[in-house]
């Protein structure tokens, strides 16, 4: 509602008209202001650089009528402010027509008085801000006031449909910010929309006044740069807006934060696509950028494009699999190779695709390391090596069985109570019946939270491995920390130790680091007899690889077992 002073624009050729008008308003002690116009063309001009509550305009406006002008306010100057119509007796037909252009109310000039003129202006400025507010409701963001989805589809609209017509350039930025969770953990929501609100206020003064700023997500803000001259512009204005993100934010005086910005990018040039391909197309961009270490603007790329359809092809048909149960765990012994002694089990994840064949996990490692898929999956393996434990130990073979942990599950709030859940569901089999092997390049990353995570593991009972150690680059401080059982020599070191003496220092330093911590070793890669040699005159001991067992389906193992153990006799 109006607070403070109305402010009135009267629209009339006739003096005498626009005269008594003013002497009405004045007459109701109201506070009010009132600017007069004398026909259409000088009501626009100062509609342009000023804005009224209320707008009441004359029907016969001299040369062009009051229709046409109130269309022009309407459409042209797309003002939402009360407009009202004053029409002669007999001209109801005018009436309906002004209602229907979008006049709040019509009066009829020769029946006017006082307390009806001022209840009109009243009533359509209370519903001209009733309407402004649904309006704002409809189209704007509650928190930040920009753009919303439905109003910035609009626009992308405007400028696909433009870049044909007139061949212009203008560019659709996804952003999505990084680290902006953390801030809303530790500070609270309130903190969190308070960091929203400033980089919306940060985009819409980064930018120029025709460009679009949109939030359609949490912490996803989309913007749209129209009328660029080139790539170059563009690229200027992207940057400018990636550095100003960056910048600390206050939260209060003694606390500041700082988020940044991935930032992903369609050009929409001479483009045939819709709105909804556009974005999908910035959105798909900023998760590259995030997959490639955040902070930055990465543009879309047609090659990128089809990749993305692959791997979401195969997320989607790895899904259907596991429902399927085309997935099955293969297992690899890990020997004592002094004493030819079995001393485990590895389990590998096999996929039977009905077209494809038997497939490897670098076939899908998408899906082993997705959000969501990667658990479903993790927790599959889970069951299923407990589940088998449970069967082999009924046969009287009791071993112990490595898995897999992608960082993904691993990381996975409840991940130890599942794993303990699951252990509890099947009493006969016990915690260090089991390992779970972690790679060494992705427990760095979030190493303090891996850590916590390793120890309840470890109170539990469970074993710990770490997994390809010598490619993730750990450093021995670090190694110090990590609560583990095991190294695993990645296979890449043992496979070329042969003719290569570099990579037969790094096997004897891993074989003299894990003596001097106290762990256990496990070599990868024992392919041949020369590498059982090789690595046992090192000082080594165990191992897996090919010269010993490639991994096998499940209902193997147990002849397997027996064979071997025949062997050593
Ligand atoms: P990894 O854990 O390092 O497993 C050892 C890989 O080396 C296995 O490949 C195994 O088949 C292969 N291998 C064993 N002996 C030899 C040998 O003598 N020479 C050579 N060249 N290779 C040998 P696989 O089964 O293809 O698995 C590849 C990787 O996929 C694994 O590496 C592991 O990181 C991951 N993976 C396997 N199963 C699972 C699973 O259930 N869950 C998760 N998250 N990842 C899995
Ligand atoms: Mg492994
Ligand atoms: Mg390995």
């Amino acid at each position: 509602m109006q607070e403070s002073k109305l402010k009135l624009l009267v629209v009339d050729d006739d003096d005498v008209d626009r005269e008594r008008i003013r002497r009405m308003l004045n007459a109701a002690n109201v506070d009010v202001e009132i600017e007069e116009a004398i026909d259409a063309r000088e009501s626009i001009s100062i509609l342009n650089d000023c804005e009224y509550d209320c707008i009441i305009v004359d029907y016969r406006l001299g040369e062009t009528d009051g229709l046409s002008l109130l269309n022009s306010i309407r459409t042209t100057l797309a003002k939402q402010c009360a407009v009202i119509m004053v029409t002669g007796l007999g001209d109801e037909q005018v009436a309906a027509e002004a209602m229907r252009l979008g006049a709040s109310d019509y009066l009829i000039k020769n029946e006017l008085k006082t307390p009806q003129l001022l209840s009109a202006i009243l009533g359509a400025v209370h519903k001209a801000d009733l309407k402004k507010q649904l309006h704002a409701l409809a189209h704007y963001d509650a928190l930040t006031g920009l753009v919303n989805r439905p109003l910035l589809i609009d626009r992308i609209d405007q400028a696909i449909s433009l870049s044909t017509r007139a061949d212009t350039l203008s560019a659709l930025a996804f952003i999505d910010l990084d680290n902006f969770k953390p801030v809303n953990d530790k500070y609270g929501h309130q903190a969190g929309d308070a960091v929203l609100v400033e980089i919306a206020n940060r985009l819409k003064s980064g930018l120029r006044q025709y460009d679009t700023v949109s939030r359609i997500g949490g912490d996803e803000f989309v913007i749209l740069l129209t009328g660029l001259e080139n790539l170059s512009e563009c690229e200027l204005l992207l940057e400018r807006i990636r550095i100003v993100v960056n910048a600390p934010i206050a939260l209060d005086r003694a606390n500041f934060t700082r988020v940044s910005a991935s930032i992903g990018v369609a050009l929409i040039k001479r483009c045939e696509l819709n709105a909804d391909t556009m974005l999908r197309r910035a959105d798909q961009s900023m998760y590259l950028a995030k997959k490639s270490g955040k902070n930055r603007v990465i543009f879309f790329d047609p090659e990128e494009e089809s990749k993305f359809q692959e791997r979401r092809h195969l997320l989607e048909r790895v899904e259907l699999g596991l429902e399927n149960n085309e997935f099955e765990l293969y297992y690899q012994p890990k020997v004592n190779l002094l004493e030819n002694k079995l001393i485990g089990l590895e389990a590998l994840i096999r996929w039977h695709h009905p077209e494809k064949g038997l497939q490897a996990p670098w076939y899908f490692v998408d899906a082993l390391e997705h959000a969501t898929l990667g658990i479903s999956i993790g927790e599959w393996v889970l069951k299923t090596v407990i589940e088998q434990l449970s069967q082999w130990n009924k046969c009287g073979l009791d071993i112990t069985v490595s898995i897999n942990i992608s960082v993904v599950h691993l990381q996975d709030e409840g991940f130890v109570e599942q794993l303990e859940a699951y252990i509890k569901e099947t009493p006969d089999v016990q915690a260090n019946q089991i390992e779970l092997e972690i790679l060494e390049s992705s427990s760095i990353k979030n190493m303090d939270t891996v850590i916590g995570i390793l120890q309840t593991c470890r109170a539990i009972g469970v074993k710990i491995a770490l997994d390809d150690f010598g490619t993730g680059y750990a450093s021995l401080s670090y190694l110090k920390k990590l609560p583990l059982d095991t190294l695993k020599i990645d296979k890449s070191f043992i496979i070329n130790m042969l003719d290569d003496s570099g990579n037969q220092v790094i096997v004897e330093s891993i074989i003299a680091l894990s003596k001097a911590f106290g762990y256990e070793l496990i070599a990868e890669g024992i392919e041949t007899a020369e590498h059982v040699s090789m690595y046992t005159d090192m000082g080594g001991m165990c191992g897996q690889g090919f010269a010993i067992a490639h991994p096998m389906p499940s209902h193997d193992v147990l002849k397997w077992v027996q064979d071997y153990e025949d062997l050593a006799v």
